[in-house]
């Protein structure tokens, strides 16, 4: 494929898909998108970070080539005013891998948000964001040791749709009407209306990866969160379909919280997943009260928003949150937080959040040893009182430094 800037470091080799799997290369070619805003100093401290790291952990066997991709102002840049040029959702199609830095959602008239732009163009059907907690992060929790779970959020379905009827319009009237002289029902006068399509083709291909998970990592449980005794045919359906998926497909290595009861007297079996489910809101309470009851959880696009942000406050905050936007092969791992334009080109922020969405993409691609090193690594600094300002204003006693500094810092731990 040829591109018009994008460049493919000719060194590298690309990954590629065979049998359902990844055959990744030891000289992979990745994607990554500095971003906006705070995305160049993130991206220039993370990279340092990940590549030193895979030195250390292969001593040169492998290394990954990057090629750089373009969206958001940087894109705007280049592509002539355009934002979210095609060729980009083409070389991540066709290097399958890529990280990115956060992105402005410019304002002005009907521009989607590229993020939304992104998922959807490219079929992202689930938001991946692991909860984990490491020793000495400032936390609100009294035992935020407890937390380490990993919420899957489907992405494409639910309200975000954005099947939305502005009170006023005749769309709105005419469905207002249809709505109640067809099928019975009745609203307040000028109510603005909007649709909740929830399908079991997006439920399932979304528990299926929850599970899949679950079984690749070892985890012994797989939460269904919903709102299902309010809104049965959508939030209700979407915890029946992901029961009947774990049924038909993981019968063998899956068994429900009822046959737990059952026939095991609330013992898990050794080698089994327990599919359980629990009501949204409790589910808040929950993982304040009782974190350690959850490994992976599974949910819809409304309820993962939320779940995925008050989790991460638990374990400290949105600095150092990671995720991931997955196709059933392509995925794309993100810094969960936005721009952050006022600390723009400061060197000043948490880098961690966009470096842990990297080890994140070590451990799909099967580089785990280099997510354990960062990992080690990240633990020793933090525990050294050397953080950026978000967590120094949270420590007594902590040495604060740049953005760039804080990665020297954890390179020099590795
Ligand atoms: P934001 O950029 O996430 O920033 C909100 C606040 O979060 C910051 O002021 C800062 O708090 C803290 N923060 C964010 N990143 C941090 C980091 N790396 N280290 C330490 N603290 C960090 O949210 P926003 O101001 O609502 O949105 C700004 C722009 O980002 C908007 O254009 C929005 O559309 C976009 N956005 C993009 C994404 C994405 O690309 N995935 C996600 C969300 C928002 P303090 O001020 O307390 O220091």
């Amino acid at each position: 494929m040829s591109y018009r800037h994008v460049k493919i470091p000719e060194s590298g080799q690309k990954i590629t898909v065979s049998d359902n799997r990844l055959n990744v290369p030891d000289n992979p070619i990745l994607g990554f998108v500095e971003g906006d805003g705070i995305g160049p100093d993130i991206t220039r401290a993370a990279m340092r970070v990940w590549n030193a790291a895979v030195e250390k952990a292969y001593g040169g066997n492998r290394k990954v080539h990057w090629a750089e991709l373009y969206l958001g102002e940087k894109a705007a840049g280049i592509y002539e005013g355009d934002y979210f040029p095609a060729e980009t959702l083409d070389a991540i199609r066709d290097l399958i891998v890529a990280i990115k830095g956060p992105l402005t959602t410019p304002i002005g008239g009907g521009f989607r948000s590229l993020n939304v732009s992104l998922r959807q163009e490219l079929d992202l059907y689930a938001c991946v964001r692991p909860v984990e907690y490491f020793d000495g992060v400032p936390s609100p929790m009294k035992r935020p040791e407890e937390v380490n779970a990993i919420i899957f959020r489907e992405n494409t379905e639910d309200v975000y749709c954005g099947i939305e009827y502005q009170s006023g319009t005749p769309e709105n009237q005419k469905l207002a009407k249809f709505l109640r002289e067809e099928m019975g029902v009745d609203f307040f006068q000028d109510a603005g209306l909007g649709i909740k399509p929830i399908s079991p083709f997006g439920s399932k291909r979304l528990v299926r990866k929850a599970i899949q998970y679950a079984i690749d990592n070892g985890r012994k449980s797989v939460t269904l969160v919903h709102k299902g005794n309010i809104m049965k045919f959508t939030e209700g359906a979407f915890r029946n379909w992901g029961y009947e998926l774990a049924r038909e497909e993981f019968g063998d290595v899956t068994i429900t919280e009822d046959e737990l009861w059952e026939k095991y007297d609330g013992k898990p079996p050794e080698g089994k997943i327990v599919i359980n489910d629990r009501i949204a809101d409790i589910m808040f309470q929950l993982m304040q009260l009782r974190p350690a009851e959850f490994e992976v959880l599974a949910t819809m696009n409304l309820n993962g928003d939320y779940l995925s942000d008050a989790m991460a406050a638990e374990v400290g905050g949105m600095g150092i949150a990671p995720g991931a936007n997955m196709a059933d092969h392509v995925a794309v791992f993100e810094a969960t937080h936005g721009t952050a334009p006022k600390y723009a080109n400061l060197d000043k922020v948490n880098p961690s959040s966009l470096m842990f969405s990297g080890s994140m993409m070590f451990d799909y691609i099967g580089w785990r040893e280099v997510s354990e090193l960062i990992s080690q690594a990240f633990a020793k600094t933090i525990a050294a009182g050397i953080v950026t300002y978000d967590f120094a204003r949270q420590m007594e006693g902590a040495t604060e430094v740049s953005t760039s500094g804080f990665a020297d810092a954890l390179i020099e731990r590795l």
